[in-house]
């Protein structure tokens, strides 16, 4: 009586160890290369926490943010993303109000940190979160390389009280067609039109 018993425990394990195996997780994941650059002073734990966020984001998407240290050299797909006090924005370039800002095919972005700061308390969000989604969607732009923003989600053009309901519950992310865009771009094999 014991055999056949144990034929269908044997195969549940089998199965498990398949289906936890690594062609189920990371190595489908498509690897980006990003800076940050603290000109804001953007104390460690909050950046730590908004890094931990744009990580989190960007995996719902199939994309490993790779962090890039200030002292190291970037490769030839490195995205850049200063974070900076108000006063050293362009207030000509910087619409009153925005969080941050891409430029346009570009490889860089500028995240304001004051007003991210400023923004994240009015609506009692935590700063950390706040800057990592803000990091994320300035690193959308460049990725999407064009300024388009979504009707919902990440890439909306401005966020209220309830993006950021879903923000704390860790549920505002890229529109599957966006993210489509950013994975069909990691996978261009060739640099020419990279930015
Ligand atoms: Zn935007």
């Amino acid at each position: 009586m014991d055999r056949p018993r144990r034929a269908p425990m044997t195969l549940a394990i089998l199965m498990m160890i398949w289906l936890a195996g690594p062609a189920a997780g990371q190595s489908a994941l498509r690897p980006v290369e990003v800076m940050v650059v603290n000109q804001a002073g953007v104390a460690a734990d909050v950046l730590a926490g908004a890094q931990a966020e744009v990580a989190r984001i960007y995996r719902t998407v199939g994309v490993q943010v790779v962090w890039i240290p200030v002292t190291a050299t970037g490769g030839p797909r490195c995205l850049y993303v200063s974070l900076i006090p108000e006063r050293m924005s362009d207030s000509s370039r910087t619409p009153p109000g925005a969080l941050g800002l891409a430029l346009k095919g570009g490889e860089l972005a500028y995240v304001l940190y004051d007003r991210v700061d400023r923004f994240a308390r009015a609506l009692g969000s935590r700063v950390d979160m706040t800057l990592g989604l803000t990091i994320a969607h300035e690193l959308g732009h460049l990725l999407l390389r064009n300024g388009a923003h979504a009707l919902v989600g990440l890439m909306r053009p401005s966020w209220g009280a309830a993006d950021c309901q879903l923000a704390a519950f860790g549920r505002l992310l890229f529109t599957d067609a966006d993210a489509k865009l950013i994975r069909a771009r990691l996978d261009r094999d060739d640099d020419a039109g990279w930015f």
